[in-house]
């Protein structure tokens, strides 16, 4: 049992971070990820990174720390040490309402950051983890290929659809819906097209109109000339609009249509936040978001011992607080300081079991809180008057 690997299933955030921490202290592992490549799919977000930097920098060899400003939306602004104010504003009258405050944050590209991580990691690509069987000494994943791999450990960072979440709960995986609606579009614009909207934050900004409770993020995904493949003129920008079930109005089936009613819902919005939406080109693709959360409960039984759930797959949380990538670096963090993966005795079943159920306990105490807070922001975030009675969407965020 001692040479075999950890597996790692899924090649997002916390299952690349795994990878390099288990590669820096020569521990076997292999890593699968169901896409064909780090950008086989289209999109992609912005992700902001506060209370996990300290946990990062300590799972990461130096040589990646020292290249995280190949990740930055604005390596211009992180350069001169601007941690961005992520303003939230009246949209009615336009008016700064609250800063949200951090002590240390940088804003970067998930798929730059992927990128990154991914240095020297042999992935395995095309692996779709289908199933998993256990045995008191082992843990096999199967893929949809018909491949199989053997490991003494299973470190499920599958993300929010986790299928081993659905594999080790198979009665209560579910997500929680919540009543909200989501359209999230990103464009190119020219300094004349942002209207003044650069000069509010380096980074992103956020508001909502205090009559129809139609809430708005704005955020850079890259800036001119941030990098030799950025567009040398052209900001490119993530604009998200999204409303309460309670106002009863459908996402549209076609792009187009959504769009339309992107622009319908924000025509009463001041400048320039109004005319950041009402520019969107028609042919821009408008993705709806479905706005779901879950957390794993510590010490619930299931068949797979040697499984252990990391990041998003043990706790899906709305994005409102920017908490979910912080939390999935700090799990990682949390599992191998429980699991000494150096030391094979780690890896007996009486001991693997009691130090997973420590990790479990450390991830729910830190996770929880997260979760429950981004859940509230969401709604916070459709219901005007609860933000400015003071809402965790714009309260500091702090590591529990
Ligand atoms: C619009 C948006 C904005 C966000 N902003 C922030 C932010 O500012 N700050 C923050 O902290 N968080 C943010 N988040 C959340 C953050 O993106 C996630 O919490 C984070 O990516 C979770 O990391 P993870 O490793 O758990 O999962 P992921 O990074 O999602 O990785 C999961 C990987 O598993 C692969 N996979 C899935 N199923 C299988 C399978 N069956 N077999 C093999 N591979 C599989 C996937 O392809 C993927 O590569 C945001 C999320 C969204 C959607």
């Amino acid at each position: 049992m001692a040479d075999q690997p950890v597996l790692i299933i899924g090649a997002g955030i916390s299952g690349l971070v795994l990878a390099q921490y288990l590669q820096r202290h020569g521990i076997r592992y292999q890593i699968f990820e169901r896409d064909s490549a780090i950008d086989a799919r289209s999109g992609g977000w912005g992700l902001t990174l506060h209370w996990a930097l300290p946990a990062l920098r300590e799972l990461l060899p130096d040589h990646l720390v020292d290249r995280f400003p190949e990740t930055f939306v604005n390596k211009e602004a992180s350069a001169r040490g601007d941690a961005g104010r992520f303003q939230f504003f009246d949209l009615r009258s336009g008016s700064p309402l609250f800063d949200v405050p951090a002590a240390e944050r940088i804003r970067v590209s998930r798929v730059r950051l992927r990128q990154l991580l991914a240095t020297g990691v042999d992935i395995h690509w095309n692996k779709t983890l289908r199933g998993v069987e256990s045995t008191p000494d082992a843990i096999v994943a199967h893929f949809d290929d018909g491949s199989s791999y053997t490991g003494r450990l299973l470190a499920a960072c599958d993300g929010t659809r986790s299928r081993t979440r659905q594999i080790l709960f198979p009665d209560c995986h579910q997500m929680n819906p919540l009543p909200v609606q989501l359209l999230g579009a990103a464009t190119l614009y020219s300094a004349e097209e942002m209207g003044g909207a650069q000069s509010i934050d380096p980074f992103i900004f956020q508001g909502s109109h205090p009559e129809t409770d139609v809430y708005l993020f704005f955020s850079f995904l890259d800036t001119p000339n941030n990098f030799d493949d950025s567009s040398k003129d052209r900001y490119y920008c993530q604009l998200i609009v999204s409303w309460a079930d309670a106002k009863g109005i459908p996402v549209p089936a076609s792009s187009a249509d959504r769009i339309a009613l992107m622009k319908q819902l924000t025509d009463n919005w001041a400048e320039p936040f109004r005319s950041l939406v009402q520019r969107l080109p028609e042919d821009t693709e408008a993705r709806s978001i479905r706005l779901e959360d879950w957390i794993f409960r510590p010490g619930r039984t299931h068949a797979h011992p040697r499984a252990v759930l990391v990041g998003d797959s043990a706790h899906s949380m709305t994005m409102f607080r920017g908490e979910g990538a912080n939390n999935a670096i700090v799990d990682v963090l949390d599992l191998v300081k429980r699991v000494d993966m150096q030391q094979p005795e780690s890896f007996n079943p009486e001991a693997l079991s009691v130090s997973l159920a420590t990790y479990e306990n450390d991830v729910f105490a830190r996770a929880e809180p997260s979760f429950l807070n981004s859940r509230q922001a969401c709604l916070d975030a459709h219901e005007f008057s609860r933000i400015v009675e003071g809402s965790p969407l714009v309260a500091a965020r702090k590591l529990k």
